[in-house]
């Protein structure tokens, strides 16, 4: 009897070279045969990989200097992540700090 579990896991990585920051996600399978052999499956797109680690290959430069954060890390730096899109003008015209002589 084998019990088997699955679990969504976004790891965020970011690149020591380049500071590139992405996502990857990976689908855990959590194995037990209950005779003490306990493990985890890592599976991207259907596929068994090793686990995320220090040392992954940076989409953007290809070093292999990225490194992960712990998951849910960028939930909490939001400004880590880098805009997809550029950013909508600001509409709020520039004002000097300075007032001007209303003359
Ligand atoms: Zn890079």
């Amino acid at each position: 009897m084998t019990s088997l579990e699955e679990e969504r896991r976004i790891v965020p990585f970011e690149c020591r070279g380049c500071w590139h920051v992405w996502e990857e996600e990976y689908l855990v399978r959590h194995v037990d045969d209950h005779h003490g052999n306990a493990g985890e499956v890592w599976l991207r797109n259907g596929l068994p990989v090793p686990p995320p680690s220090p040392g992954a290959i940076c989409p953007r430069c290809g070093c292999q200097s990225a490194t992960t954060f712990p998951e849910g890390y960028l939930a909490r730096h939001p400004e880590l992540i880098p805009p997809e899109q550029p950013a909508a003008p600001d509409a709020t015209p520039l004002l000097s700090p300075v007032p001007r002589p209303l003359y």
